[in-house]
């Protein structure tokens, strides 16, 4: 079966259609500057790339060129093909627990949590609808990047805040790369044919979370209220002192949100090193004897590092260790410097077996504590499987 995943924002719009269950991506492409000037769309299909630039008022416009395109390369012979479609939800608050089928009352019922993810949840919702109205019949299924974290207990998803903010408010940790972070767990616990693994999960990418996982359950990840929230990321500060940001209000004379935008846009990897939030341009600057880069990336590895020791303490000693997204597939170099940092441990890298990249391998040498794997994740693909696993009940 075809199944389409889908990750709307707010003027873009990623989809990859996919075979199930021969997992096997049949085209994929994106529409970008959805209601601003400049739109256009590519889409990738039989080792070809069409990149086209037309207007894209909107996300329904998009969809029902996407719909047409897919039928005027005969990527599809019908609509009909298509037996589902999944969608990147950012927030499901503390009610949406796993995926869901979506019907105007469940779409309804999400937005209750818009004001907890104001910047995705919105259009991936607008998202999802477009489709709803595109393939009338269709079954639509929200995957929500929060769900898979609802399994913490209170002592890791409460704040030491005063309790009535949860209650009155839900302030809470919801964890974000869920989607993610759920993969991994699948991949490693169908690899060893056990479901009982402590996992440590390391999504390292532009953005960045760990998640402790025990027997498929999540126990703490590193994200929090909002995905600013835990390890150090590309442009984003990760954990500080929130007494800063009323300082910074003072001394800027900015406003709260101007400097919790700076937190989400201008710190990190960018804020440091003043270079860049991608880690490739960062680590060629400090190649070069940029001190600010190589501080950058000193921050940044120990924060990952100081993590994952302390996700061992709380798993009660990992069974294993994985690294993913775009830094975490890609970087050998970041991936030697964390796990040299937790060498009281007693990990250990294998430098040969480390030279790996975007492919599922063992890193770690036979002496390691705990076996190291780099694991590509795949969150359209878990979107698809979850789509059609819903769609055959
Ligand atoms: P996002 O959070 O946007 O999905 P990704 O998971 O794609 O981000 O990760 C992007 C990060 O991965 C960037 O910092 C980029 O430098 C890094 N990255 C991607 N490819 C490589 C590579 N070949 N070597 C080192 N880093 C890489």
């Amino acid at each position: 079966m075809k199944i389409l995943s889908v990750n709307a924002g707010s003027s873009s719009l990623k989809f990859t259609l996919i075979e199930l269950p021969e997992e096997k991506t049949i085209a994929s492409g994106l529409f970008e500057k959805i209601g601003i000037s400049g739109s256009a769309y590519t889409i990738k299909y039989n080792g070809e790339k069409v990149k086209k630039e037309v207007e894209l008022p909107n996300h329904t416009v998009a969809v029902q060129i996407l719909m047409k395109e897919l039928l005027d390369m005969k990527i599809i012979n019908s609509l009909d093909e298509i037996e589902g479609v999944g969608h990147r939800i950012l927030h499901g608050g503390p009610e949406y627990t796993e995926s869901t089928i979506l019907t105007p009352e469940v779409i309804e019922g999400i937005s209750k949590y818009n004001e907890l993810g104001p910047l995705h949840n919105p259009a991936n919702l607008m998202g999802a609808k477009a489709f709803m109205d595109a393939l009338p019949g269709v079954i639509n299924v929200g995957v929500f990047d929060t769900a898979f974290h609802q399994t913490m207990k209170e002592r890791e998803f409460l704040y030491p805040v005063p309790y009535e903010w949860y209650e009155k408010y839900a302030v809470r940790k919801y964890g974000f790369h869920g989607t993610s972070h759920r993969y991994i767990n699948k991949k490693v616990s169908d690899y060893f044919k056990r479901d009982d693994l402590k996992i440590i999960s390391c999504h390292i990418g532009n953005g960045g979370s760990l998640c402790a996982i025990n027997a498929g359950k999540v126990v703490d990840t590193t994200m929090g209220f909002t995905p600013l929230a835990g390890i150090m990321m590309g442009s984003r500060s990760g954990n500080i002192d929130p007494s800063i940001i009323p300082y910074i209000m003072k001394k800027e004379g900015i406003s709260a949100e101007e400097v919790v935008n700076a937190l989400n846009k201008k710190s990190g990897l960018l804020g440091i090193s003043g270079v860049s939030s991608d880690s490739r341009d960062v680590e060629a600057a400090a190649e070069e004897g940029n001190e600010r880069a190589k501080l950058a990336i000193d921050m940044y590895n120990q924060r990952v590092a100081n993590f994952l020791a302390m996700y061992n303490n709380l798993l009660g000693g990992a069974d294993v260790i994985c690294f993913t997204a775009g830094v975490g597939e890609n970087s050998k170099e970041a991936r030697q410097d964390i796990i040299s940092r937790c060498a009281s441990l007693g990990l250990k890298l294998d430098p040969e077996r480390n030279n790996t990249r975007g492919e599922f391998a063992l890193i770690s040498s036979d002496d390691s504590s705990i076996p190291v794997y780099v694991v590509p994740t795949n969150e359209e693909l878990m979107i698809a499987l979850d789509t059609m696993a819903l769609s055959n009940k």
